[in-house]
């Protein structure tokens, strides 16, 4: 469990520093993302209503209970981008 959570980190941190992490809309509720991850591109939303980060891979319709490393990057990408916007979710991890 540990080293899998180490390696998602891991995975994130890599689609960040490849710019895989495009936004694509930004509003007042919330923000739209893409990822391009290595077994296709999905779509990551930030909900500022309910302050989640959903993720449409199969991964996460899986585990519900832990955030994909679509969802860890996209998080990450909010905080080092729009550090105002992560006061308003809900910490994924
Ligand atoms: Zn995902």
């Amino acid at each position: 469990m540990q080293v899998n959570s180490v390696r998602k980190e891991e995975k994130a941190f890599k689609l960040l520093r490849e710019n895989r992490i495009v936004l694509e809309e930004i509003t007042k509720s919330g923000m739209v993302f893409k990822v391009i991850g290595d077994h296709g591109v999905y779509t990551v939303v930030a909900d500022f209503i309910t302050g989640k980060i959903f993720c449409e891979c199969r991964w996460s319709q899986v585990n519900v209970e832990e955030p994909c490393s679509h969802v860890i990057a996209v998080s990450e990408f909010i905080k080092q981008n729009y550090p105002k916007a992560i006061g308003r979710l809900i910490k994924p991890c």
